[in-house]
């Protein structure tokens, strides 16, 4: 299957060569086809299944079929997403597949100043990428309207409702024109951000890019069971490998990451923390000295990590782990990204224990357990009392399959290794 026969036209082909995209992705297969003829979609898909591309490419293409005039503040393509970092990936995404197509797009979040943006709607814009309070209160003082938009996609519904957006959501919903095509991605549909999606779509399709099977197959998985109090010398042990070269640290909390990073800093590593209270200009300087490397740690939450899209993360390591499972699997997909292999080292303390039977339920996986200098009594002690998982120890190691073809076409076979189905 290429490109070419999803009958994607020429500047998009061109444009996705340029990218070096031999091949489509699961997600991209299922869910063109169905796009570009108009219907609504409803994807369960995450970061790194390729699921922007899947909705740019039919997006761009539908628009190009049909020519409209800009007019001021009036989007014809409205794409919600719940952060700012993830706002800007998908801002990129049109200016890279529509590279040979003459749109104009334009990201709008919170955190930064207003008036650039209004000065940018008032020129007109075709799409429009927005985060949902930036949103509200730049069609509350009247910059926007969008009544003209044929395309609504709203991205990470999951984390769009964990952060408390739904009403936002809503209200912007109601603003949109009766007929247009909806397309939502939801790294879940259980519970509320299932019924919310299904009550606003139309007759959808539904395209799915299996969750636990994306993890795994490049990413060498370890825990690490550590005393609470051991986890900082642990973490300056494990940074003394050379081969750590650009790590990303998850701290549980906002505080615990600044102090991470400070602690390292002390330590001389070259460290620094990004999560919701800095500033967008701080973050998106940390964010780019961190892909330059002038960073070698970076030390994050889950919400600020969202859409943090670096392709040669060596290793990522939960400093803490998460209490909700699924966001294991979405930390861990920031290393192993563009064939390259990586490594999620895991620490767990005694009051994790919990969080870490979670994660192996939800990935069936086994994580090999590391052994260590640092203390880790508590953990261990956790350990022996609790029963033994369900599932068979299986040490997980990095998987070099062999691959024929192009180095494009292997490196898009070891990284893109999901599953996926459609249902009409
Ligand atoms: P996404 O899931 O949209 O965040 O995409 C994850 C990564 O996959 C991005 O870095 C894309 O550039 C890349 N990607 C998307 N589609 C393909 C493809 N067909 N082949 C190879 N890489 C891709």
């Amino acid at each position: 299957m290429s490109f070419g026969n999803l009958n994607i036209i020429d500047p998009l082909l061109r444009a996705i060569a340029l990218e070096g995209y031999t091949t489509p992705t699961p997600i991209q297969m299922l869910a063109i086809p169905p796009l570009l003829e108009g219907r609504d979609l409803l994807g369960i898909a995450q970061t790194g299944t390729g699921k922007t591309a899947a909705f740019v490419l039919p997006i761009l293409q539908r628009m190009s079929a049909e020519k409209r005039a800009r007019q001021p503040g009036s989007p014809r393509v409205l794409v919600l997403a719940p952060t700012r970092e993830l706002a800007a990936q998908i801002g990129q995404s049109f200016a890279t597949y529509g590279k040979f197509l003459r749109f104009r797009h334009l990201v709008i979040f919170g955190g930064v100043r207003q008036g650039p943006q209004v000065s940018m709607l008032s020129q007109g814009v075709d799409i429009l990428v927005a985060t949902p309070g930036r949103l509200l209160d730049l069609m509350n003082q009247g910059y926007i309207d969008l009544k003209r938009v044929e395309f609504f996609v709203l991205d990470e519904i999951d984390r769009m409702l964990d952060m408390g957006f739904i009403r936002d959501v809503k209200r912007v919903v109601s603003a949109l024109p009766e007929k247009h095509s909806s397309l939502f991605f939801s790294a879940t549909l259980n519970g509320e951000a299932g019924e919310f999606a299904r009550s606003l779509l139309c007759d959808p399709v539904h395209v799915e890019a299996s969750p636990s099977a994306s993890t795994l197959d490049s990413i060498d998985q370890q825990v690490f069971f550590v005393d609470q109090n051991s986890k900082n010398s642990l973490l300056l042990d494990l940074l003394s490998r050379e081969d750590m070269k650009r790590v990303l640290v998850f701290a549980r909390t906002k505080h615990r990451a600044d102090r991470v990073a400070q602690m390292l800093a002390k330590n001389r590593i070259r460290a620094d923390a990004i999560h919701g209270n800095k500033s967008q200009n701080q973050r998106t300087k940390t964010m780019e000295r961190f892909r330059s490397g002038q960073i070698r740690v970076l030390v994050a939450t889950d919400i600020a990590a969202r859409g943090i899209d670096i392709d040669d993360i060596t290793h990522v390591v939960n400093y803490d782990l998460p209490n909700q499972a699924e966001s294991y699997v979405h930390r861990i997909g920031r290393t192993g990204r563009a064939g390259a292999c990586g490594n999620a080292f895991s620490f767990c303390s005694a009051d994790e224990r919990s969080f870490l039977g979670d994660i192996e339920r939800l990935t069936r996986e086994k994580i090999e357990v590391r052994e260590h200098k640092h203390n880790h009594s508590r953990p261990k002690a956790a350990l022996a009392k609790k029963p033994q998982s369900p599932y068979k120890p299986h040490v997980r190691r990095v998987q070099q399959r062999s691959v024929e073809g192009s180095p494009g076409e292997q490196a898009t076979a070891r990284r893109i290794p999901h599953q996926a189905w459609v249902a009409c």
